[in-house]
């Protein structure tokens, strides 16, 4: 069969935490799938590379971890807000080690995408897509049927086909592919924005990496989200703001002001400044929540940002990347057993059943923190305990453990039952694409 008809088992759009992971997964489990990706690995990718517990688990999973030797261990969460400070070691949990890593982007993702190409998967990279091929002889459910999807390699004029059974859009936060088929964020939910750059530093090995929980504007206003510095142990730190939007008054805020006035107010220890910056910030959104749908069709999934998959609670979004990848090649692999389209059914169901309640939990947290006085209090009050803000970080962090409940666990199951009370998010109106 010539390459033009070949019909892959499923094509990933997308080859970053999500799509490489996806398709990890489904070619383990012997199916033919295959990954396109724009750019060409090792590529550069804006984030503040820091993996928690949950990613290093999922990276472990993949064979993955030994690969990690290069990488910066670190072993907890320093966080500082209204002049206290508080060290936190990661938890120990049944299912997660008790230590993460920072790795950038730029060596992170070859790696994943790789190992997804050793265990079968066709890696085409520096080949965009360009188009989706719609087939028009099943309706659109919610999300048009597709037979495969355009693409243009690097430096070519003309286009070709893939064709596929099943199209996975793994193509991140901006999700033109997403956006084409019709997906669309629900505006009433949290979206992040966040800018990183690197500096040199002396402490680039420190154990700990670093939250600030009271950045402030220009003006000295305290605005709802955090600074960062992460150690990359390679002689740079990685320096960040991310900011929520969930409200009106932050949509001005200017987060290259943020950032010049979170590196000021910095402690000095780190040296960050003009002379130790490695070049300017750049930035990105972070679609929290599972503010983005619909993320399935008859025979297409969404995963990673271009679902909304991030953490509202903490910016996380390569583990959970990680994880809906996998739960789509699940749901995927039901399907291509036998049970056809109807199976893809299941990803959603799974994403409510793993994700759905806890982040309604953080997309209430997020929109009390939007509120300055409130955000005050609660790290005024957080910071003067630290088994308080240790239960919040295994809240936060997603690494709550369901086999000893504890203090963080009745503490959440009591914010989940005060939220089932709160509107259902996905019952809001959706704006047209
Ligand atoms: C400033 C910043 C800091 C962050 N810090 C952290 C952090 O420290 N830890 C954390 O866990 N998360 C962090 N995040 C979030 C994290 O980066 C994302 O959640 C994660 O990258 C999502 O993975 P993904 O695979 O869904 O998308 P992406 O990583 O964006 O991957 C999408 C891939 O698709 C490719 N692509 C796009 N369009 C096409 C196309 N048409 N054809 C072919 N290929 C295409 C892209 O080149 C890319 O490789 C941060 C985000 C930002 C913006």
């Amino acid at each position: 069969m010539g390459a033009a008809e070949r019909v892959h088992d499923v094509v990933v759009v997308g080859a970053g935490p999500s799509g490489s992971s996806c398709a990890y997964w489904l070619a383990d489990a012997g199916w033919d799938v295959v990954m396109v990706e724009k750019k060409v690995f090792p590529r550069e990718k804006t984030c503040g590379d820091g993996l928690t517990p949950r990613a290093v688990r999922q990276l472990a999973d993949m064979g993955l971890e030994g690969a990690l030797a290069g990488a910066h261990r670190y072993t907890g969460l320093r966080a500082f807000g209204f002049g206290q400070s508080i060290e936190m070691q990661w938890p120990e949990h049944p299912h997660f080690p008790d230590y993460g890593y920072t790795i950038s982007r730029h060596d992170l993702d070859g790696l994943v995408a790789t190992r997804a190409a050793q265990t079968g998967a066709t890696l085409l990279q520096g080949t965009e897509v360009v188009d989706v091929v719609v087939d028009d002889s099943v309706p659109a459910s919610p999300l048009p049927a597709l037979s495969g999807v355009t693409v243009r390699e690097r430096g070519a004029t003309r286009t070709r086909v893939i064709k596929g059974h099943y199209v996975v859009v793994a193509d991140g936060s901006n999700s033109r592919i997403g956006r084409m088929l019709g997906t669309s964020r629900l505006r009433d939910l949290p979206l992040g924005m966040a800018l990183r750059g690197y500096y040199r530093s002396d402490r680039h090995d420190d154990a700990f990496i670093e939250s600030h929980l009271d950045i402030r504007d220009a003006d000295g206003t305290v605005v709802p989200g955090y600074g960062w510095i992460f150690p990359m142990g390679d002689g740079r730190v990685n320096v960040g703001v991310g900011l929520l939007s969930t409200e009106q008054r932050w949509k001005g805020v200017n987060t290259s002001t943020l950032m010049d006035t979170f590196v000021d107010y910095a402690p000095k220890s780190w040296g960050l400044g003009a002379e130790t910056s490695l070049g300017p910030p750049t930035g990105g959104k972070l679609p929290m929540g599972l503010s983005v749908g619909p993320r399935v069709g008859h025979n297409v999934l969404i995963a990673g940002d271009a679902g909304g998959a991030i953490n509202p609670f903490n910016g996380e979004g390569i583990a959970y990347g990680y994880e809906t990848g996998r739960l789509a090649a699940a749901a995927l692999g039901h399907a291509l057993t036998g049970a056809g389209a109807r199976a893809l059914r299941a990803y959603d169901r799974e994403l409510t059943a793993a994700y759905g309640p806890y982040y309604k939990v953080a997309r209430s947290f997020v929109h009390l923190i939007s509120h300055p006085d409130a955000m005050r209090v609660c790290v005024q009050i957080g910071m003067r305990s630290d088994l308080l803000m240790n239960q919040l970080l295994r809240i936060m962090a997603n690494l709550m453990r369901p086999d000893a409940p504890g203090p963080a666990e009745i503490g959440y199951r009591g914010l989940e039952l005060i939220s089932r009370f709160l509107p259902d998010p996905d019952a809001l109106e959706r704006p047209a694409a």
